[in-house]
This record gives C-alpha cells, sequence and structure tokens, in this order.
C-alpha cells in the first residue's frame, strides 16, 4: 500500500469526504487543525480566522509547522488541504518518503457552489451533509453520531467562495506540474460517487 495520499482540488470536491471514507489512512487537514486553533480562542486563532474568513491563505510557515505538530512519522495519511502552494509541495517532499501519490479531484467549478453552501458538518464526529443533496435524516441532527447542532463554516458562502476559487486556480498549476514531473499523479474524474471513487485510488495504491 502506498503510504501516503495528497489530495488536491478544488474546495468542495470530495477531498475529505472521501479520506473519511479510506480508513486505511488517518486523515490530516490543515484546515480543520487551523479551524481547532480558532476554537480554541486563541490569539493566534483569532489571527488565522481573519485570513480563513477573507479566504485567503496562512503562510507557508504556518500551514507547515500544524502539519508538522500533528505527523506521526509511523502512520499511513491522507494530506487533506495540503499543500495548497509550490513551496508547500517541496516542504511535504521532504516530510514524507518516497512512497506517496498525488490525488487530483477534477470536477467542473460550476457544480461546487451549491455543494458548498448547502454543506454543514457535525462539530463532534466531523461527518460531512448536504442540506440538498444529502440531508441529515433528522433536521440538524447528526446521522452517524446523534449530536444536535450541525455547523456551517463562516468561509462557506457564495461570497468568500469565489476568493478561495482564485486562489486555487492560481496555485493548483504549478502543483499538478511538480507532482506530474515526478510521475505521481492521478487524475479522478470527482463528479463520480465517493464509494467508486475510494475503489479507484485503492486499484492505484
Ligand atoms: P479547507 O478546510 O481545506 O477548505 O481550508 C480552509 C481554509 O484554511 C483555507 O481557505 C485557507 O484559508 C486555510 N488553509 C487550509 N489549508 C491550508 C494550507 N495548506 N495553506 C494555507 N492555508 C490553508
Amino acid at each position: 500500500m502506498i503510504k501516503n495520499l495528497i489530495f488536491i482540488g478544488y474546495p468542495g470536491s470530495g477531498k475529505g469526504t472521501v479520506a473519511k471514507l479510506m480508513t486505511q489512512y488517518d486523515q490530516i487537514s490543515t484546515g480543520d487543525l487551523l479551524r481547532k486553533e480558532i476554537a480554541s480562542g486563541s490569539k493566534l486563532g483569532r489571527e488565522i480566522a481573519t485570513i480563513i474568513n477573507q479566504g485567503n491563505l496562512v503562510s507557508d510557515e504556518m500551514a507547515l509547522a500544524t502539519i508538522k505538530s500533528n505527523l506521526d512519522p509511523q502512520k499511513n495519511y491522507i494530506f487533506d488541504g495540503f499543500p495548497r502552494t509550490l513551496k508547500q509541495a517541496e516542504m511535504l517532499n521532504d516530510l514524507v518518503s518516497d512512497s506517496f501519490l498525488a490525488v487530483v479531484f477534477d470536477i467542473d467549478k460550476s457544480i461546487l457552489e451549491e455543494r458548498i453552501v448547502n454543506r454543514r458538518s457535525c462539530p463532534k464526529c466531523g461527518a460531512i451533509f448536504n442540506l440538498k443533496l444529502k440531508p441529515p435524516q433528522k433536521e440538524d441532527t447528526c446521522d452517524s453520531c446523534g449530536h444536535t447542532g450541525l455547523s456551517h463554516r463562516v468561509d462557506d458562502t457564495k461570497e468568500v467562495l469565489e476568493k478561495r476559487f482564485s486562489v486555487y486556480e492560481k496555485e493548483s498549476g504549478a502543483i499538478f506540474n511538480y507532482y506530474k514531473s515526478k510521475n505521481k499523479i492521478l487524475i479522478l474524474d470527482a463528479s463520480k460517487d465517493s464509494e467508486e471513487l475510494v475503489k479507484e485510488i485503492l486499484k492505484f495504491s
């Protein structure tokens, strides 16, 4: 089995949902870790919130420090949302063994807005829902753990999304070329069902 998978794709392209299904791997999501820092109420968290709420990226150094302090070299990881820049890709190369594959979630941007503005997640167990496409069985209640009160991310709004999309478009080409040149890239049609995507990834890894 490939030791590390690196998930790359537009916000809302399904990286987090697929990562949660692939229990062979631990998911490490810089977005989730940064949101944890925000929830702690620290001064750093407040600085991070300002950046995230505007749809910008935190610095490469901060993103790397977030990853590093949570990494156990014995484990197999899915990196979800890291790298976001070419510099981060180069930094990650020094952290992971040679056994890795970059997985690109390729999708038409036009369908993402509806996915994202209707996205809700369980603050307790992390399960992801969509009010239109995959609503919870009982309103505002998590199907997986029963927690009441699903969260809506402050950056999952139409306005912030435009910025997040443009940041992704600016940075992603260089990241693709980096992994292409290493011949370690798998491009998936991310409009397919998540279970199908898991099967396709496992075929390669
Ligand atoms: P995500 O949950 O992956 O959509 O990330 C939410 C937000 O966290 C992003 O829009 C960025 O502001 C920030 N973020 C997450 N990962 C990174 C990263 N690798 N580098 C810089 N900023 C990041």
